[in-house]
């Protein structure tokens, strides 16, 4: 199945092609580096095999720190609108972590874990299933 996804203002568009929605894992991340990321109270990103990416229109800007812990983090985003598109950790080995919301039907692929709960804003419920 083809999952379609683009940034905010369509200048990155990609398509993930999975044999399986199992092939897929969304997760929340709580940890400070992602709230500062995405501006947002969490980051929430689907793991997917890099093979399975491609970017059918445009070019994202990387953005490359460290996690703090010395481990180096990739970040890639629309150069224009400033969405994020993927990030992913110098371990990642053969995975990719694609901005959740930037799919065209994230409800196609629902959370599965959280990460970084001693973090968790106290007003968040837990996902279904935990
Ligand atoms: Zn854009
Ligand atoms: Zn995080």
């Amino acid at each position: 199945m083809i999952h379609h996804g683009s940034c905010y203002c369509k200048e990155i568009q990609y398509d993930i092609d999975l044999a399986s929605s199992e092939e897929a894992r969304t997760s929340l991340c709580h940890c400070k580096n992602c709230k500062k990321w995405t501006g947002s109270a969490f980051g929430i990103t689907t793991k997917i095999p890099r093979s399975a990416l491609s970017i059918t229109h445009g070019r994202t800007v990387e953005h490359i720190s460290d996690n703090g812990s010395g481990t180096k983090l990739y970040r890639e985003f629309c150069g224009t609108c400033g969405s994020g598109i993927l990030e992913y950790g110098e371990n990642a080995g053969d995975s990719t972590y694609i901005t959740y919301g930037s799919l065209d039907s994230p409800e196609e692929l629902p959370p599965k874990g959280e990460f970084f709960c001693k973090f968790k804003d106290q007003w968040l419920p837990n996902i279904p299933g935990e």
